[in-house]
């Protein structure tokens, strides 16, 4: 099923990235002013209007659209939506909103990451006009129509330019990527830390600042609703902390990446356990957020706070 109503006029999408059922949302706000919270890649943007369209959403309806950070899993559809619905603004944090309006320079870096991967499942993200492009300041509000507003605030730690939203009507917090990913299936939740900004202590402040928000719900981008709120963001305090200790127990004993990884696979067995007696699931989301990536940009953090140069090499996934 692509779109699940959630309650409150919210209604989740599954982009279907990469084919896989399950991995990355974006999130439909209906009302006068209709948001569509991320776009998935450009290869999901096709799915994405067509579940617009199954909620009513036609070509002249759609308001805003508003991406947590402009990693492709979350705004490489940008261009492609933005032509599609000619009266929506685009909105992104303002140390983002640049590549969405010249995304040459993000598109060569993520080529360098994601080589011929980057066209079979991400697909190319195209500019949107800037007079189009809405940038955001530490804190904004998003019109909604009818006296409701999405709320924004300044959330880095995964990407230097994230964002969490709050719906001022639902209480619903869009967390992106900041608190990492949850599975639902196994209710896992796993980091998201790739390079190049993930950086721990502004991660951990960002969920606080979440915390602090006292949300009704967290809206993961990866994936779905959750409701246990204090439970969940201690989940994720808990698992970056982990994951920094592996990455810290790697460079100690000088492992290379792909030691580092089987190691951490070893170590965290127990832990994930569920998730991995699924191959099938262990494996969907290992391709979104893979252990390689989490370790390379843990590791390139560490080498910024003890100005040290450790390589695991680049491959980051
Ligand atoms: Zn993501």
């Amino acid at each position: 099923m692509t779109v699940t109503a959630l309650g409150d006029e919210v209604f989740q999408i599954d982009t279907e990235q990469s084919g896989y059922a399950g991995i990355t949302a974006g999130y439909l706000i209906r009302g006068s002013k209709p948001c569509l919270v991320e776009t998935g890649t450009a290869s999901s943007s096709e799915t994405v209007i067509s579940a617009l369209k199954e909620v009513g959403i036609e070509k002249d309806d759609l308001a805003t659209i508003v991406v947590t950070h402009v990693h492709l899993d979350h705004a490489g559809g940008a261009g492609h939506l933005t032509s599609h619905f000619p009266k929506a603004k685009l909105i992104a944090h303002e140390k983002g909103a640049r590549h969405l309006i010249d995304p040459s320079r993000l598109m060569a870096s993520a080529r360098r990451v994601f080589g011929s991967l980057l066209d079979d499942v991400m697909g190319e993200l195209l500019p949107t006009a800037a007079e189009r492009v809405v940038s955001l300041g530490d804190v904004g509000k998003i019109d909604l129509g009818n006296g409701r507003s999405l709320d924004t605030y300044y959330a880095p730690g995964h990407a230097s330019h994230h964002i969490g939203l709050v719906d001022s009507s639902s209480g619903d917090l869009y967390v992106g990527d900041a608190a990492g990913v949850y599975i639902q299936e196994t209710k896992t939740q796993r980091p998201a830390t790739p390079p190049p900004d993930f950086n721990l202590e502004i991660t951990l402040n960002s969920i606080e600042l979440f915390r602090s928000l006292a949300p009704k719900r967290l809206l993961f981008s990866h994936y779905g609703p959750v409701s246990d709120i204090d439970e969940t963001l201690d989940g994720s305090i808990e698992e970056l902390r982990l994951w920094v200790e592996l990455v810290q127990t790697a460079r100690s004993e000088k492992l290379d990446l792909d030691h580092a990884i089987t190691m951490i696979k070893d170590k965290t067995h127990e832990r994930y356990a569920r998730l991995f007696n699924d191959p099938a699931l262990s494996h969907r989301f290992e391709e979104l957020n893979s252990t390689g990536a989490n370790i390379v940009g843990i590791n390139r953090w560490l080498d910024k706070v003890e100005n040290s140069d450790y390589s695991f090499g680049d491959a980051a996934h």
